[in-house]
């Protein structure tokens, strides 16, 4: 299936403030929903155009290959600003009129305290948007609709999880869709200046909080969530399978 740049009706919306993002921290999740037969869709808010290494054409690319990689429907970039993310109106209306196409049941979007305020303005942003796009008086091109509930993920600062989903069978296909950002990370024949994310130890960092939070239910690569309200467990017996036993 190709890549589509329009959003369009989907299980999951997937909100990020720069490409990237999302693929280093719910990667695996994402991965994993479409290989079990779940659509997602992607909202960049930003180019990513501040960034150090690359340029916003070259990252546009990277990132519809890391989104096909993955197995996304849709990767739609909105032109925010990055490094001062605006969250105005008219943006909180651009986000609202694409959560109105997207009709998503869950939306992802970053944990709205992180060390970087693009993350933290556009966890905010989404979290008010996917509220306000259920009130019908707020007329945008499409008809209201509100998700069903919004999932945050930890960037840089992590967050205890509220649930750990298990990444084990996709953890690979993350990995390869954050490789497909060549510009921004480990490339020992690359001139560009060296930043946190292109030094070599940043995806063992990556590999390593995976592995860290997968440890904690019990199994070998995790993404841990938060979210507003608990989820539904059917088997409580069979959610702490596998864990080590003790507390
Ligand atoms: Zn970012």
């Amino acid at each position: 299936m190709t890549l589509s740049t329009e959003s369009f009706p989907v299980d999951v919306l997937a909100v990020s403030a720069h490409p990237d993002d999302l693929e280093l921290t719910c990667g695996g999740t994402l991965a994993r929903l479409a290989a079990g037969g779940r659509k997602f869709g992607i909202v960049d808010l930003t180019r990513g155009e501040m960034g150090t290494r690359g340029s916003a054409e070259q990252r546009e690319e990277e990132a519809r290959r890391a989104a096909e990689i993955l197995g996304a429907s849709f990767r739609r970039t909105l032109d925010f600003g990055d490094g001062g993310l605006r969250t105005g109106r008219a943006e909180e209306l651009g986000l609202i009129e694409q959560i109105r196409r997207a009709r998503p049941r869950l939306l992802f979007a970053p944990f709205p305290e992180d060390r970087h305020p693009d993350h933290a303005r556009a966890g905010r942003l989404s979290a008010d948007a996917a509220y306000y796009a259920g009130l019908r008086k707020i007329e945008t091109a499409s008809p209201a609709h509100r998700p069903q509930q919004v999932l945050f993920f930890s960037a840089l600062y992590e967050q205890r999880p509220d649930f750990v989903v298990d990444v084990s069978a996709t953890h690979e296909t993350k990995m390869r869709a954050i490789r497909a950002f060549a510009s921004q990370f480990h490339d020992p024949s690359s001139t560009a200046p060296q930043t946190m994310l292109s030094q070599e130890t940043f995806l063992a960092f990556v590999e390593g909080r995976a592995r860290n939070t997968g440890a904690s239910i019990g199994v070998a690569f995790g993404e841990g969530f938060r979210s507003m309200r608990p989820p539904r467990i059917d088997d409580l017996v069979g959610a702490f399978e596998g864990f080590e036993p003790g507390f």
